[in-house]
């Protein structure tokens, strides 16, 4: 069920409405935090930025661990959609044989978010896969919450990944753990499939 029209800020949910544009000046921006074990929390990341687009809203994505040179479906589509996607990293950090490249990635990949968010230039940032950056000490998440509070009042931010630091989860407005129930490749040894998993 959608919400009830007074739960709905900004602008008109009906299709009918005049563009409503996106609302910058009423809107309140929120940090939203996608975690846990089971799967969607990227594509729920997605999920938004493609709703957003939609409001033509200025969406971005910065991707951590995935590899540079990925291209994902999502990568894809966001080629067409003219959506910034842009991944810095060397592969899954779990199997990274050259630690030192992996977190020197991810802390330049950081400082590229920090200047994003300061600037204030879009609407919605994604910083995918971001949690581990802190799970794994490389960024303080005292740092990361100080960049947040630096941001224009109406940039909305999206963190994902598993072992979102609990600071963090203090600090969101919307967190979501994904549970895992199960899973194909675990019940059934099924591996990633295109379309579903990249
Ligand atoms: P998605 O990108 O599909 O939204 P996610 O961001 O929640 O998933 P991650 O936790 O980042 O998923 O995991 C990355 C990949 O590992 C996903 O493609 C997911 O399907 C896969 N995965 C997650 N849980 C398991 C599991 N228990 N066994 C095998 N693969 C898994
Ligand atoms: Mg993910």
């Amino acid at each position: 069920m959608p919400p009830g029209d007074d739960l709905l800020e900004g602008s008109s949910p009906d299709e009918s409405a005049p563009a409503a544009g996106n609302g910058r000046r009423s809107r309140r921006g929120l940090i939203i935090v996608n975690t846990g074990e089971g799967k969607g929390k990227t594509t729920a990341a997605l999920g938004v930025i493609f709703r957003a687009w939609g409001r033509d809203f200025r969406v971005r994505m910065f991707q951590f661990i995935k590899h540079t040179t990925a291209r994902f479906g999502e990568h894809r589509a966001a080629r067409r959609l003219d959506i910034p996607i842009e991944a810095l990293g060397d592969g899954f950090t779990w199997l990274s044989k050259d630690m030192d490249q992996t977190t020197a990635l991810a802390l330049a990949q950081w400082d590229r978010c920090k200047e994003a968010i300061v600037k204030g230039e879009d609407d919605i940032i994604v910083l995918d896969e971001f949690t581990y950056a802190m799970h794994y000490g490389w960024v303080p998440v005292s740092e990361v919450i100080d960049t947040l509070q630096r941001r224009p009042a109406p940039m909305h931010v999206i963190i994902t990944g598993r072992y979102a630091p609990q600071e963090l989860i203090d600090f969101a407005d919307l967190v979501t753990e994904m549970r895992l129930i199960k899973h194909p490749y675990q019940e059934q040894g099924i591996k990633a499939q295109p379309g579903i998993e990249f």
